[in-house]
């Protein structure tokens, strides 16, 4: 039976990584049905909505996305579409596996990487509630609500205990917001205490970031709110190689949307050189979902080889290949 996608290639190197990742999951055998909704920029602009209805008639069809970046606007324009998106369907946990691949040389080589981040995708300073009180002054308001984060604390401890994961620990600055993070601590202390078997602990972000660098090893699932989360993401991946490496899953109750960490690279765009193993990578974590295990495993392998082999990879990981002749390498690994 073929299962339904929805494609969603985006924009800036997005459809070069989609259409990469589109070729390498044909080729793992398993059979997709792929349903492509153009979300841009320029369609943004035409349809007047930054979340036009056939993208999201598409995946409640499909409940499945794999999504390319979609670029928004700095400091003015509309609203970014990819909050939107996980709002509207309550996509609630962003999930990032940040693993080292081999022969990746970084700063780092001396020791294996392999954390996760689960990131709370749907509030914090991402409300959009922001206004100027009197000229020259503007509040952003971080919302943190209860029902958010226990969902969150719950799907971490439930993914750590499902893989066999010893150590979460929770990423805050409730010394400063006392109210805001120390209501997401309290929901994450309450899910631990219903996991004793593993190790939880605590951590204040900025001495978080230090650690991630001085002693990144020793990391497992990290838990933390919208933005640290995606800061805290953009740190872990320089950990391993860089953004074009580290992919993502936006999971809610009746959707998933794929999508790699990285943005839309309008610096690179169009030269056919961005690195589609972040957006595989992903595409990885969608076959799993869709109950593909095989297929996943076949592309993980894939790209690993290709990694290891090394005369393929694309030159933001230390190669010269295009993102075409990467891609060419995976499928005939597979
Ligand atoms: P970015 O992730 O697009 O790029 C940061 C740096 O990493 C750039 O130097 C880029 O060339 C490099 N890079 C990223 N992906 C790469 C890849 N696959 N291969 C090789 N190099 C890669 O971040 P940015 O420049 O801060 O953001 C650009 C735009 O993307 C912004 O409009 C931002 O809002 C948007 N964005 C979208 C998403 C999303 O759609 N989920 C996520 C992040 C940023």
């Amino acid at each position: 039976m073929s299962h339904q996608v929805t494609l969603i290639p985006g924009d800036g190197i997005g459809p070069e990584v989609a259409s990469a990742a589109r070729r390498a999951v044909d080729a793992t055998g398993a059979s997709i049905d792929w349903e492509i909704a153009e979300l841009n920029a320029e369609v943004i602009l035409k349809t007047g909505e930054s979340l036009p209805k056939h993208v999201l008639d598409s995946l409640d069809r499909t409940r499945v996305g794999l999504k390319g970046p979609v670029t928004t606007p700095i400091g003015g324009g509309y609203t970014s579409v990819n909050v939107a998106l996980r709002k509207r369907l309550d996509l609630f946990a962003n999930v990032r596996p940040v693993r080292s691949l081999p022969g990746v040389v970084t700063r780092f080589d001396d020791v294996i990487i392999d954390m996760v981040i689960f990131r709370e995708n749907t509030e914090d300073l991402y409300s959009g509630l922001e206004h100027e009180v009197v000229k020259d002054v503007v509040t952003s308001l971080k919302v943190i609500t209860r029902t958010a984060s226990i969902r969150i604390a719950e799907y971490a401890f439930q993914f750590a205990q499902k893989q066999g994961r010893k150590k979460v620990v929770a990423i805050h600055k409730a010394n400063i917001m006392k109210l805001a993070d120390g209501l997401f601590l309290r929901c994450c202390r309450e899910i631990a205490a219903n996991y004793p078997h593993i190790e939880y602990t605590e951590l204040i972000v900025d001495n978080a970031a230090m650690q991630l660098v001085m002693r990144p090893e020793k990391f497992d699932v990290l838990l933390l709110p919208n933005l640290y989360g995606d800061i805290v993401s953009d740190l872990a991946a320089g950990l391993v190689g860089g953004l074009g490496i580290v992919p993502g899953a936006n999971m809610g109750e009746n959707h998933a949307v794929f999508e790699a960490v990285h943005g839309s690279a309008p610096d690179i765009a169009g030269k056919g050189i961005a690195n589609p193993t972040a957006m595989m990578l992903s595409s990885a974590l969608m076959l799993i979902h869709l109950g593909e295990p095989a297929a996943a495993k076949r592309l993980q392998s894939a790209i690993q080889a290709v990694y290891l082999e090394h005369s393929h990879v694309t030159r933001d990981v230390g190669g010269t290949a295009s993102t075409n002749e990467f891609t060419d390498a995976v499928i005939r690994a597979m």
